[in-house]
């Protein structure tokens, strides 16, 4: 079984404080590509999992704090929610996981051994059929997408970054 994960599309991202160049453009494909899913792969409830940062205002990762980031993605901001056309998008199948959460732990992916993510895609809704097989699209290709990419074929999964749906922070 397929599962499909939207790594970080949010809008901090996208037109906020830390914005990826050209996140913009794969809004539209992605969501064309999520309105495909089910045909392209033959299964009337495609997973989706959504993966998002949400920080609390002191987070490590940021500036002041000694980070890398300027502040992004704070809980209960504007800035850590989906953007808008693909938090429209949710319905029976798909799933939100928060990362980066804890105030001293930087988290790239949501995927880890143990994490609700890898949980949920091996969960019990799924022990009969369980997911074996990932596709991966979202910012920043160059971290987060990265991270989840790498810990997914630790974990086992047959990846695929599907790289026209994604954009990088560098060039
Ligand atoms: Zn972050």
């Amino acid at each position: 079984m397929k599962a499909l994960i939207v790594v970080d599309m949010q809008n901090d991202f996208i037109d906020g404080s830390l914005a990826v160049p050209g996140a913009a453009e794969i809004i539209v494909p992605i969501q064309n590509y999520i309105g495909d899913l089910a045909e392209r792969w033959g299964d009337e409830y495609p997973l989706i999992a959504f993966t998002a940062c949400a920080h609390p205002a002191d987070h490590c990762s940021f500036k002041e704090q000694g980070g890398p980031w300027p502040a992004h993605c704070v809980v209960g901001t504007k800035g850590r929610r989906l953007q808008p056309g693909l938090e429209a998008m949710s319905y029976g199948g798909c799933m939100l996981f928060e990362k980066g959460s804890d105030s001293d732990k930087e988290e790239y992916s949501a995927l880890y051994e143990g994490s609700p993510l890898h949980d949920w895609l091996k969960g019990d809704a799924h022990t009969e059929n369980p997911v074996t097989e990932l596709e991966i699209c979202g910012l920043a290709r160059d971290y987060c997408v990265q991270a989840t990419a790498d810990a997914a074929v630790a974990l086992g999964y047959k990846v695929t970054i599907l790289e026209h749906l994604c954009r990088a922070v560098g060039r």
